[in-house]
C-alpha cells in the first residue's frame, strides 16, 4: 500500500490550512463561547470547493476522492473541531445521501446548491429514544395520493435549525422491519417543518445541533430518495462513509493537540530546562505520534476501499473507533502537558479536549463500532 499524497492533494491541504488560519482561527473562541454557528463560512468554503468535495464536477462539486476529503476535514479540525464537524455532516451525510441515492432530477436540483454552500445540508436519523438503535424510530410518513405526510421529531441533528436541505429517515412500514424505513429530502420552508430546541453542548459548540420537527409536513412523492423501504440500508451505507469523515475529524483534533503540545513542551521551562526534556512528557508525545500515525493509516486504508467501491464497513468502523479514541487520549494528554495553563481558555488544548469527545459518540459510538467490527469478524 502506498498512500503518498499527489501534488494536487498536497496543494488542496495547504489551501484548506490557509483558509482555516484566515477565516476560522481569529474567531474560534468567540464562536465557541457564544455557540455561534458561522453560516457565512459555508459560502466562503463553497467558493473553494469545500462544500461538495466528493460531488462530481457536473453537479457543481470538486469531484475529489476520499483521500483529499480526509485532508479537508483534518485541516479544518486541526484548527476547529466544530467547523470540522459541520463540514463533515454537510458533505458526507446530507450531500452524499443525495449523491448516492438521489435520481438525476434530485441530484440536479440539490447538489449544486449544497456544493456551492448556498444551502446548508442536514441529515436526520437519530431520535430522542433511538440513537444506536435507529431501527426503532418513531417518526413516520404516511402516503396520501401523490404526497407523504411526515410526523415526528428528530434529535441531535447537525444544522437542525440552519439546514436548508434536509435528508430525513422516517418509518413508512412496520416497527423493526428493516424495509420499513424510507428517506426523503425536505426543503426548509415546507409547511409543517421547523427547527426545534438547540442543544447547549460540552464541545463542538459552534456546530449547531438541534431538533427537526415535522408536524403534518406534506411532501410530494418526488422527494423520496431511492425506493420506499430502502432508507435503512441507505443510511447504513452513508454511515460507512460518514465514519471516515468522523475519523478524519478525530485525526485533525489529535494532530492539533499534538502540534500544540510539541511547541509548548519545548518552550515551557521547569527545573531549569524545557519540559520536553523530561521523559514523562516526551513519552506522552511519542505515544501521541505513534497512535496518530496508526489512525491515519487505518483511515487511508478505509478511504482506499471506499474510492475503489469495495466493502468498507469493517475497516471504516475500525478507523472511526480507533481515531476517535486516539483523539480523546491525545487531547487529554495535551491538557496534562500544558498543566494549569491547559485548563484555561487562553490556550487551545482545552477546546481540543472538549471537542474530541464527540468523535467517540457521533455517527455510532465506540461501543457500536466494536459491535460492527466483532459481528463482521465473527460471521466468517
Ligand atoms: C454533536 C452531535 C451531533 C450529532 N449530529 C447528528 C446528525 O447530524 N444526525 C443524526 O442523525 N444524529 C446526530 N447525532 C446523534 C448521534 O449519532 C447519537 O448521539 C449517537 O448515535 C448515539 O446515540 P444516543 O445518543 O441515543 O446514545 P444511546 O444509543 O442511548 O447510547 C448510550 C450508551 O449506550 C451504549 N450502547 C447502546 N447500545 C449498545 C449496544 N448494543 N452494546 C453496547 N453498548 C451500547 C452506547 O455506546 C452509549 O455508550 C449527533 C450527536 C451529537 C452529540
Amino acid at each position: 500500500m502506498n498512500f503518498d499524497k499527489s501534488e494536487n492533494h498536497v496543494m488542496i491541504a495547504q489551501m484548506v490550512r490557509d483558509f482555516a488560519e484566515k477565516e476560522i482561527r481569529p474567531h474560534l473562541m468567540k464562536w465557541d463561547e457564544e455557540q455561534f454557528f458561522p453560516r457565512d463560512l459555508f459560502r466562503k468554503a463553497g467558493e473553494l470547493g469545500l462544500m461538495g468535495v466528493l460531488v462530481p464536477t457536473e453537479y457543481g462539486g470538486s469531484g475529489l476522492s476520499y483521500f483529499e476529503y480526509i485532508s479537508v476535514i483534518e485541516e479544518i479540525a486541526k484548527v476547529c473541531g466544530s467547523v470540522g464537524l459541520s463540514f463533515a455532516a454537510h458533505n458526507s451525510l446530507c450531500t452524499n445521501h443525495i449523491l448516492e441515492f438521489g435520481n438525476e432530477e434530485q441530484k440536479k436540483k440539490y447538489l449544486p446548491r449544497l456544493a456551492s454552500g448556498e444551502a446548508v445540508g442536514a441529515w436526520g436519523l437519530t431520535e430522542a429514544n433511538t440513537g444506536s438503535d435507529a431501527m426503532r424510530m418513531k417518526c413516520t410518513a404516511k402516503q396520501e395520493g401523490d404526497y407523504w405526510i411526515i410526523n415526528g421529531t428528530k434529535n441531535w441533528i447537525t444544522h437542525g435549525i440552519s439546514g436548508e436541505i434536509v435528508v430525513v429517515l422516517v418509518r413508512t412500514g412496520e416497527l423493526l422491519d428493516s424495509h420499513g424505513i424510507s428517506a426523503f429530502v425536505v426543503e426548509r420552508g415546507t409547511p409543517g417543518f421547523s427547527g426545534g430546541k438547540k442543544e447547549n453542548k460540552l464541545g463542538m459548540r459552534s456546530s449547531e445541533t438541534a431538533e427537526l420537527i415535522f408536524d403534518n409536513c406534506k411532501v410530494h412523492k418526488s422527494q423520496l430518495l431511492g425506493k420506499e423501504g430502502e432508507g435503512f440500508k441507505q443510511a447504513m451505507k452513508i454511515l460507512d462513509g460518514g465514519r471516515i469523515s468522523i475519523g478524519a475529524l478525530a485525526l485533525g483534533i489529535a494532530k492539533g493537540a499534538m502540534d500544540a503540545s510539541v511547541k509548548y513542551s519545548k518552550e515551557r521551562q521547569q527545573f531549569g530546562k524545557p519540559i520536553s526534556e523530561f521523559q514523562g512528557i516526551s513519552f506522552k508525545i511519542a505515544d501521541m505520534a505513534t497512535e496518530i500515525e496508526a489512525a491515519e493509516l487505518l483511515l487511508y486504508q478505509a478511504a482506499d476501499l471506499k474510492n475503489k467501491k469495495l466493502p468498507v464497513t469493517t475497516v471504516s468502523a475500525m478507523a472511526k473507533y480507533y481515531a476517535s479514541e486516539v483523539s480523546v487520549r491525545a487531547s487529554t494528554e495535551a491538557v496534562q502537558i500544558f498543566g494549569g495553563y491547559g485548563y484555561t481558555k487562553d490556550f487551545p488544548v482545552e477546546k481540543f479536549y472538549r471537542d474530541s469527545k464527540l468523535c467517540t459518540i457521533g455517527e455510532g459510538t465506540s461501543e457500536i463500532q466494536k459491535l460492527v467490527i466483532a459481528r463482521n469478524i465473527l460471521k466468517n
